[in-house]
Formats: structure tokens, C-alpha cells, sequence
């Protein structure tokens, strides 16, 4: 990485500006002038203030100060803007400095000049003073800048090592910032805590059996693994399955995060890493916890055109040294986690280092369940809440968001007076993780709603007439946070592999908006941004990708190495073919939509007029409008309430934004990937 960017460098050249600025004007202030120019110019004018004199290297210097209403005067006006441009204040003096050969001549000079002082001009007053202290001077101009700057440097090696490694924190920037749990700090989370993932479970419980009874394995011949992987998206549990395997160990665990060891100095890192691995073996056995590995674990020698990648390459090499280094016998395990596993380096996967990789996907409908049912523990409930139902009408959610869903629906029974937590509440708890905050109150015209109603029940109608399109679990219209004006949740089946079909069948579901907008009010809105961005990624995906297009061919220009992020591995007519494909496909796509919306345009109208006036539908509620979907649902949402199969895949949430602004939003929910992911 190179170096940050810090005002600091911008207050060390302010103050270094302004050392030298001090120091050049603390001496030269006063212009050099002869007593002759300054008995006719300023003794005789009445210009005077008053004269200092001191002695210095045998002759006497004779400080000038001018009267300072006089320093107005055209005269003196270069010394005053010299002046005033630097400390913004007026020339306080002395102005002017002249060199006598000794006292008395300068006496005696001064008082002939006197004798003939014109009329209204009265003598000047003259000051001795004594300057021979040699140390003042050089204790300002030498010794004192260089304190302060040693100072300066001082505070600011403190600032940048962090500060935060306790001690002397200016010696301490190779230490590890690794925080120690040990049997002072109890560390009480247990795999009771854990819900769900009991195959992670399993694995990671012989990782503890491991640490408690080495010789177990050790008599067999068998070498003990070094290192697990924990892998899976965000918040699924990966830092929370590590705590729970030291507190089943009660052994000391050692947690920091990947970007811990990063620092701007060349060497911190890897000295970090040593330092690490010092601590763990002392207080073996014991468990290092790596999260988002993925800071320092990154492939190396890819984009080196962008350089400075150096540190962090040498700090991933003294971890795989050290991984290699300590013998099986230390009692030393390292878990690390990540979600990007296709990033890291290849050495660290291998046999030997991170033996096993322990994969932590979303959990699916029970997973979810017994999530809810660890964090719905302590929350005050009304009798009607209901674990299943909660989990069937959270799809894709992982554990993070499930523990957030039940903190809000507390809150937002709190904010109400409720005394118990009721189902009601949790259902605006779902509806504000998945959209935002809701708005009611924002201010939307009743145009706008219209737009937005006829929007949503495009994307219903279509995914509820093709065949291959996602069971719809609820559309809603209700304004929430950050942009969203409305969403739909589908409930997708999990799968893995797609068909052109199926994909042609999400495409039309997502275009859906656009059309029904189009065929209703014969205009479009912004409101398709999002949707029309999905579209585009899975035309080009299809196209260049996934070799779906009869055309382009069975190519797939995947790069899934990363490694020519800098040109693209075709050519420019195929750059051209594609682009043309893709807009080919995109255009059947809006045919087809088209076609369909206007067949069933009653459908959409009553759907429409239906979310105007209730807001928010369910699948049955669509139902009852269209009738049973003329095809055997997948997977229903009824089965799911009932513990039927589930569908735990990916998650599709139709976030629906006015304009470009913030896209992040609704891509946090609705994982762009989610058709790429699934490819191989
Ligand atoms: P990750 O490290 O995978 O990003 P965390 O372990 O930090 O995710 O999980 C964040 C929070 O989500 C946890 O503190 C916990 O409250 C909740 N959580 C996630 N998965 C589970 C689970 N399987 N059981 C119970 N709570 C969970
Ligand atoms: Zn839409």
C-alpha cells in the first residue's frame, strides 16, 4: 500500500513554514541604513519615535523605531506591506538599524544633529541596552527549532503507531495488535450460542478435541491440522463459531482482523505476524483468530502494475512462514475467516496451512429458526410470536440480520408503550432491515404512488404468469429509508445451475416495472434504474460469460483469475458483437414482457389498484386477485409456514429506487452475483 495521504505532512509544513519565516524576519527585520540617511530623513522630519541602542562585537548598533502614525506615509509603505503580509499586524519596530563605531562618537553626532532640529521637532529619547547574552541567540535560532521538531516528530510517531498498543506506543508498532482472551477475560460464548450450522459445528468441534486431547490422534500418527478456514458471506457467523470454539477449548484465543496488519510502514506487518506467533507459543495450546483474512491473504504478484503491493506480499510471506514453522505439536491452531475465497492466495489453501476449509453458507428455513429462537431468548414476547413463521418470511437472511430484525422489533415495540413484543412488530422490524427506515410521510405525490403501485404489480404479474420466475412472498409500496419507493421479496428455489430459460424468466420479471409503467401511463420513470442495471449485468453475463448466445458462442470470458483487469481478452469486433447482443436480448426481453402485461393488463390493473389502497401484499392476496398461478409452485410460501422443502437461497429483493442515487442500498440486500455465483 502506499503511503497514506495525512494532514499531518500539512501541519509540518505550516509550522516548518513558519519556523523559517520566524527565524529569517526575527533578525532581518530592521532595514540597514547610515546615520546620515537617518539624520536627514527621519531625525529631522520628526519621524522618531525613539532610539535603541546596544552594543555588539565592539561597535553599537543603533535600533531605529519610527513614530507609528508616520509609517502610513508613502515613504515607509514597502516595510509595512513586507510586514503586514506575514504576521498580519502592524511593524511594531525597530524599522531601521545603523552600526556607530562606538557610543561617543554616536553621542556626539547625535547631539550636532540635535542643536539644529528644525522648528516643532523635539530631541529623541535613547534607550542602552545590554545584549550580550550570546545563548539567547543561539538557543532561538538553533537550539529551540530543533526541540520543536523533535517534538513534532515524537507526537507524531505516536499518532501513526495507533496508539492503541498500550505502552510506549512508538516502540510497540511491530508488536501484534492481536486482543488476548484468556481465563481472565472469559470468553462465554459457547455453541449454545451458535445456532444452526451444525456441519461447521462438527468440524470445528474436532479442531477443539484437537487443543483437549492431542495424544488422541498424535498415537495414531496422525498430524494435527494447523488452520481452518472459516468461508461464507457476511454475518453468517464465522466470528461468532470462532469465540464459541475458544470457549468450548478454555484456551486463550488471540482475535484480530486481517487489516490489523497494515500498517504504512515498510516491515510492520511482517514483524507483526512474527510477533503474533511469538505471543501464541507462549501460551499454547491456544487458537489465533484471523477475520477478513482477505487484508493480507490476497494472491500475490497480481496488479503489480499498480505497485506497492510489496508490503503486503512480504507480510502474507512471513504468515505462511510461520504457518510453516511451528511444529503440529505446539497446540497452536489458527482460524481465519473470509468471504472471498476465490482472492486468496493459493499457498495459503494448501495442505499444511489452512488444512480445511469450513464453509458457512446463509442459513436456510430450520437454520434460521433456531437463529431466531437463540435471539428471540431474551426479548419480552406476546404469545403469538412464532419462530417458523418468522424464519419462512425471512429468505436469505443471514444470522446478523436476523439478530438486528429482533433488536428492531424490540425497539419498535418499545417506541409503541407495548409491554410484550408482538408478531406485528417483527413484521416492520423484516420490512425496515430489508428497505430502510419506513417513511410514511415522505412526501409523494399521488402520481408518483400510481407510478410506482402499476411498477410493483409489473413485477408481480410477470413472475406470477412465467414459468420460471420466482414465487412472489410479499410487495410492498410503503416509502422507506435511503431511496426505495417500493420492493418485492421473492422466494427463489435453491438451485444452483440455471437454464436460458430460467434466466430469460428473471430477466422478464425484473423488466417488468419498465412495461407495466410504459403500457399504463405511456411514459417511463427513473424508477427501472435498479432494475435495468440487474438486467444489463445478467445480458452481458449470458452473453460474454455464461455462452448463452448463439452468436457470440460458447465463450466465457470470465476472468476469474483477475489477471488481465487491464485489457480485455477479446477483440474490438467482439467487443462489438457482444455490446449488439446484448441489446438484442435486452429488446426480446422488453417484447416479451410486453406481450405478456398486455394479455393480462386487467390482472395488472387490479393488482395495482389493490397496493394503493392496502400498501403491502402477500401471495395470497394475489391469489385471490389472479387466481392459482397456473403453474406447480416450487416451493409455496404456505409450505414453507408449514415446514414444507425449503427454498434458503439466495435472496431476491426487488428494491425499486427513483434514481441513480444510492444503488448501495438496494445491493446489499439483493446480491448482484446471485446468478453469477452459482455458475460452476
Ligand atoms: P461474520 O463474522 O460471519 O461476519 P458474525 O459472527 O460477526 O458474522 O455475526 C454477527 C452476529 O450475527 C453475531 O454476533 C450474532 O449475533 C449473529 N449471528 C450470526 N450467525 C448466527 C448464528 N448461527 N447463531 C446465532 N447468532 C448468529
Ligand atoms: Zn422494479
Amino acid at each position: 500500500m502506499p503511503p497514506k495521504f495525512n494532514m499531518m505532512w500539512i501541519y509540518i509544513a505550516v509550522i516548518l513554514g513558519f519556523l523559517v519565516l520566524n527565524y529569517m524576519y526575527s533578525s532581518g527585520g530592521a532595514k540597514q541604513t547610515t546615520y546620515e540617511n537617518f539624520e536627514k530623513n527621519m531625525l529631522m522630519t520628526g519621524e522618531v519615535e525613539k532610539l535603541v541602542a546596544f552594543k555588539s562585537n565592539d561597535l553599537l548598533e543603533v535600533e531605529v523605531f519610527i513614530k507609528p502614525e508616520k509609517l502610513k506615509d508613502e515613504k515607509y509603505k514597502d516595510l509595512v506591506a513586507n510586514e503586514k503580509s506575514i504576521f498580519g499586524a502592524t511593524n511594531r519596530g525597530p524599522q531601521y538599524v545603523f552600526t556607530m563605531g562606538s557610543d561617543e562618537i554616536f553621542e556626539k553626532k547625535l547631539a550636532a544633529s540635535e542643536a539644529n532640529l528644525p522648528e516643532g521637532v523635539s530631541p529623541v529619547a535613547v534607550t542602552y541596552e545590554s545584549r550580550n547574552n550570546p545563548w539567547g541567540g543561539f538557543f532561538m535560532t538553533f537550539i529551540l527549532p530543533i526541540v520543536i521538531l523533535a517534538g513534532l516528530w515524537i507526537f507524531l510517531m505516536r499518532r501513526m503507531s495507533g496508539g492503541g498498543a498500550g505502552g510506549g506506543q512508538i516502540f510497540n508498532i511491530g508488536k501484534s495488535k492481536a486482543q488476548l482472551f484468556d481465563k481472565e477475560s472469559q470468553i462465554n460464548i459457547t455453541f449454545n450460542d451458535v445456532a444452526g450450522l451444525e456441519e461447521a459445528k462438527t468440524e470445528v468441534m474436532e479442531i477443539v478435541d484437537f487443543l483437549k486431547n492431542p495424544k488422541k490422534y498424535t498415537d495414531l500418527g496422525g498430524k494435527i491440522p494447523k488452520g481452518a478456514l472459516l468461508v461464507g458471506p457476511p454475518g453468517t457467523g464465522k466470528t461468532l463459531l470462532a469465540k464459541a470454539v475458544a470457549g468450548e477449548a478454555q484456551v486463550p484465543f488471540f482475535s484480530l482482523s486481517g487489516s490489523d496488519f497494515v500498517e504504512m510502514f515498510v516491515g510492520v506487518g511482517a514483524s507483526r505476524v512474527r510477533d503474533l506467533f511469538k505471543q501464541a507459543k507462549e501460551k499454547s495450546p491456544c487458537i489465533i483468530f484471523i477475520d477478513e483474512i482477505d487484508a493480507i491473504g490476497r494472491a500475490r504478484g497480481k496488479n503489480s502494475v499498480m505497485g506497492g503491493n510489496d508490503e503486503r506480499e512480504n507480510t502474507l510471506n512471513q504468515l505462511l512462514v510461520e504457518m510453516d514453522g511451528f511444529g503440529t505439536n505446539l497446540g497452536v491452531i489458527i482460524l481465519a475467516a473470509t468471504n472471498r475465497l476465490d482472492v486468496l492466495d493459493t499457498a495459503l489453501l494448501r495442505p499444511g496451512r489452512f488444512d480445511r476449509q469450513i464453509s458457512i453458507d446463509k442459513p436456510d428455513l430450520n437454520g434460521r429458526e433456531q437463529i431466531f429462537n437463540v435471539h428471540l431468548q431474551p426479548l419480552k414476547l406476546a404469545e403469538e410470536v412464532d419462530a417458523k413463521k418468522l424464519s419462512a418470511q425471512t429468505p436469505g437472511f443471514a444470522g446478523a440480520e436476523i439478530a438486528n430484525v429482533c433488536n428492531e422489533a424490540a425497539l419498535i415495540a418499545a417506541r409503541k408503550g407495548k409491554v410484550a413484543i408482538q408478531m406485528q412488530d417483527f413484521q416492520d422490524a423484516i420490512d425496515r432491515v430489508i428497505g430502510g427506515l419506513e417513511k410514511r410521510n415522505k412526501i409523494i405525490s399521488p402520481e408518483e404512488k400510481k407510478i410506482v403501485a402499476y411498477h410493483e404489480a409489473g413485477h408481480a404479474i410477470a413472475g406470477w404468469f412465467l414459468e420460471h420466475a420466482d414465487p412472489l412472498v410479499k410487495v410492498s409500496i410503503v416509502p422507506r429509508g435511503a431511496a426505495a419507493l417500493g420492493y418485492a421479496q421473492y422466494l427463489p428455489k435453491e438451485q444452483f445451475l440455471y437454464t436460458t430459460e430460467q434466466l430469460m424468466d428473471s430477466m422478464s420479471m425484473t423488466m417488468g416495472g419498465r412495461v407495466a409503467e410504459d403500457i399504463t401511463f405511456g411514459r417511463i420513470s427513473t424508477g427501472a434504474q435498479n432494475d435495468l442495471e440487474r438486467i444489463t449485468k445478467l445480458a452481458y453475463a449470458m452473453t460474454a460469460v455464461y455462452g448463452m448466445n448463439p452468436r457470440v458462442g460458447n465463450v466465457s470470458f470470465n476472468d476469474s483469475s483477475g489477471e488481465s483487469q487491464f485489457h480485455k481478452p477479446y477483440s474490438d469486433q467482439t467487443a462489438e458483437l457482444i455490446d449488439a447482443e446484448v441489446r438484442l436480448l435486452i429488446a426480446e426481453v422488453y417484447e416479451r414482457t410486453k406481450a405478456l402485461l398486455l394479455e393480462k393488463q386487467d390482472g395488472l390493473i387490479a393488482i395495482a389498484e389493490k397496493l394503493l389502497e392496502k400498501e403491502i401484499l402477500f401471495q395470497s392476496d394475489l391469489e385471490d386477485i389472479l387466481g392459482k398461478r397456473p403453474f406447480a409452485n416450487r416451493t409455496t410460501y404456505d409450505e414453507f409456514v408449514n415446514g414444507g422443502v425449503d427454498g434458503g437461497g439466495v435472496p431476491q429483493t426487488d428494491i425499486d429506487l427513483p434514481s441513480t442515487v444510492d444503488t448501495e442500498d438496494a445491493e446489499d440486500v439483493t446480491p448482484p452475483s446471485s446468478v453469477k455465483e452459482s455458475s460452476n
